[in-house]
């Protein structure tokens, strides 16, 4: 495998240099020799590649002609609209999945952890959509699969006896949702996500949309599993932005609990954001994710995680440079370390990812400083994925997926 030189980059908007990666990491001797691939790097800001830890891969329309939003109010409302409409689509949903991760690749995220909704309804389709997805992008992307019990694990016959054989069948993560409020049994909801993740050595992520004081709940009996099965750092607990109301003598014991048993959380930037800064103050691992993508569920989503950088910064009421960078260590380092891909950020000025030893899986960005290519977003970016430039201008290298 040929060398990769990236020449005249600006590490995180630092000085100028000349970077190098070698069989798919970075490393120290950046010195161009016969037959390297050299990239032009024409003083653009280089960082990690972005990640996407939260994203509904199975249930995209991006690429489709628009649609009026026919969901009601309500998880339940909202799953019932969706699987009246999602067969009708005017493409399949590998087709589907596959452009929209494809665009998502073309834009700079190359780690993704997406959903894969398995029901009653939709059995293992969903799941194997999405696996034709991560199939077709395999060279460009890193993809894990959430098997994501959307409807409940308890309301329809059978649900979770589906969720263990979409864990059979590829899935990686463990998905669990609401166990108060949708299923309302969250000892039976949660004791069947900790069993099936128990049974199959796998991380858990679970969706809570939960109000304060039951999301307070699910997140106590959601650590209490996790101590007794000392599930130690395998757990996300995505969205809780219901913890985020939670007066300050309630929160911070929770958060105690999530930093000793290292409790990732995912967010999507919703208009009530996590407490960023203090999720930092903590260290709690934070990954960003883009949700839904224009789908039955949501007419919001481009497949760019810089916008939804943007978004993480804007509903923050983020000003300083430094929180603004934050939000893309958070998009870019944040989500690897919760998909175990990569380390934790340290401090809230941490921003790793581009040593030596590092995964050469990178983008370059337009832009005076960090916080200008996040307010910018221009379109003249490269997209390197295993030492491998894999999309440039927006538009993917090689082979039509
Ligand atoms: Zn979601």
């Amino acid at each position: 495998m040929s060398r990769l030189v990236l020449e005249d980059v600006r590490p995180w908007g630092g000085a100028a240099t000349t970077m190098a990666a070698e069989d798919g990491v970075l490393v120290s001797d950046a010195i161009a020799r016969p037959g390297d691939v050299v990239v032009a790097g024409r003083g653009r800001i280089l960082l990690p590649s972005f990640s996407d830890v939260h994203v509904h891969l199975d249930s995209t329309r991006v690429g489709l002609p628009f649609r009026p939003h026919t969901g009601r109010p309500g998880v339940w409302n909202m799953m019932l609209n969706d699987r009246e409409n999602w067969r009708g689509a005017e493409e399949s949903m590998p087709w589907r999945a596959t452009e929209t991760l494809g665009r998502m690749i073309a834009r700079g995220t190359t780690h993704v952890r997406t959903y894969a909704q398995v029901d009653a309804d939709c059995g293992l389709e969903r799941l194997e959509a999405v696996a034709a997805a991560r199939e077709a992008h395999a060279s460009r992307s890193e993809v894990e699969i959430i098997a994501f019990p959307q409807a409940g694990l308890l309301r329809e016959a059978g649900s979770a006896d589906l969720l263990a054989r979409a864990m059979a069948s590829g899935a990686n993560v463990v998905g669990g949702i609401d166990p108060c409020a949708l299923d309302r049994d969250p000892v039976r909801h949660l004791d069947t996500v900790f069993g099936i993740a128990e049974r199959f050595d796998a991380p858990i992520d679970i969706h809570l949309h939960e109000p304060d004081q039951l999301a307070r709940f699910s997140a106590e009996l959601i650590l209490e599993r996790i101590r007794a099965l000392d599930m130690r750092g395998r757990v996300t607990i995505s969205h809780g932005y219901g913890l985020a109301k939670l007066p300050e003598n309630q929160l911070r014991p929770l958060l105690e609990g999530f930093r000793e048993w290292d409790v990732a959380m995912a967010t999507i930037a919703p208009p009530e954001p996590l407490p960023t800064l203090l999720l930092a103050e903590y260290g709690i691992r934070l990954g960003l994710g883009e949700d839904g993508q224009r789908d039955y569920w949501s007419p919001y989503g481009d497949c760019d995680m810089l916008s939804r950088t943007w978004q993480l910064a804007f509903t923050n009421g983020f000003r300083q440079d430094a929180h603004i960078e934050h939000c893309l260590a958070i998009a870019t380092s944040g989500g690897r370390a919760v998909m175990g891909t990569g380390a934790p950020l340290a401090s809230l000025d941490d921003r790793p990812g581009l040593a030596a030893g590092d995964r050469a899986d990178l983008v370059l960005l337009e832009g005076e400083t960090p916080t200008a290519a996040v307010m910018d977003r221009g379109s003249d970016r490269t997209v390197i994925h295993g030492g491998i430039v894999v999309a440039d201008g927006l538009e993917l290298i090689g082979s039509a997926a």
